[in-house]
């Protein structure tokens, strides 16, 4: 199933171009501060889905086309990212990362602001007036279904929920000049595009051999496939279980590969993951500048 989120904060499946409306099914779908239904709707997978594929057989569907889709799950507890979990993409980031060649199992994980989640109906937004470099990471992100502590990778699939596209955005370092911790760099409202939905594990069946790919203004900037990632999902699920409590619908950006550069405002950002989906989102600068300048 393919579960999306669309503008009222309401919750659709899509099938082919169709979106068709299961808000009802959902409890405490809507705009309602904080927005953790989908949480919640994952949480209680096995109780919900009959009602969700009750409602989906009792609507009419609606073009996909005609709704502004928000962030799949527009309030995970948690934004989690590998960094460094591609082999040639630690080799072209060279001066601009903090990391020195180290990979994901020597650095573990770090956080994104969940505030930083966009949808495939949005843009990513730069900070006006910066002259900083802006570059975009193409990810699997892996979203997780039940609460997981102290998983071991020989369990963990079994507490994936399903995937979704996820671009990682990220303001570079200056050496020397502006060394700004990760997750500052990463966390500017917009920069977690994740979409256009979630589709349930049981769609996919390897997350390991996917074709994850990356175009800015349609020419291809990155084209690689999730069986290169060095620290694999089942092991980052027990590498993170095994710091804190993962929650029901919490989002793991599993790194990026190779072939990541820089974006501008006027370029337009597609991403394409094999068996998961596609959404393009336009980079915009922001309309006025923020007090502290970047
Ligand atoms: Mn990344």
């Amino acid at each position: 199933m393919r579960l999306a989120v669309f503008e009222g904060h309401r919750v659709g499946v899509i099938e082919g171009d169709q979106l068709f409306d299961v808000t009802d099914a959902v409890e405490g779908a809507g705009p309602a501060w904080p927005p953790v239904y989908m949480n919640r709707l994952m949480a209680n997978w096995e109780a919900a889905a009959p009602a969700i594929a009750a409602r989906r057989r009792a609507v009419k569907g609606v073009p996909l086309s005609s709704v502004r889709l928000l962030a799949p799950n527009p309030c995970p507890v948690h934004v989690i990212a590998a960094p460094a979990n591609y082999r040639k993409h630690i080799g072209e980031i060279g001066a601009r990362s903090v990391s020195k060649g180290r990979t994901a199992e020597q650095q573990g994980f770090f956080m994104k602001a969940t505030a930083s989640l966009v949808g495939a109906g949005g843009a990513i937004e730069l900070p006006k007036g910066s002259t900083r470099r802006f570059d975009h990471e193409s990810e699997l992100a892996v979203i997780i279904g039940r609460r997981a502590r102290n998983v071991p990778r020989s369990e963990a699939m079994g507490y994936v929920f399903g995937y979704s596209c996820l671009i990682d955005v990220t303001m570079r370092i200056e050496p020397g000049v502006a060394e700004e911790e990760r997750v500052t760099r990463k966390s500017f409202e917009t920069f977690t595009p994740l979409g256009p939905w979630i589709v349930t594990a049981d769609e996919v069946s390897d997350p390991h051999a996917l074709r994850n790919r990356l175009w800015v203004n349609d020419e291809a900037r990155q084209d690689a496939n999730t069986r290169d990632m060095i620290v694999n999902i089942p092991a980052l699920i027990e590498l993170v279980s095994s710091v804190m409590t993962l929650n029901p619908g919490d989002v793991i950006a599993s790194g990026t590969p190779e072939g990541v550069g820089p974006i501008v405002p006027g370029d337009s950002i597609r991403i394409g993951i094999q068996s998961v989906g596609e959404m393009t989102l336009p980079v915009t600068e922001a309309a006025t500048f923020s007090p502290r300048r970047f």
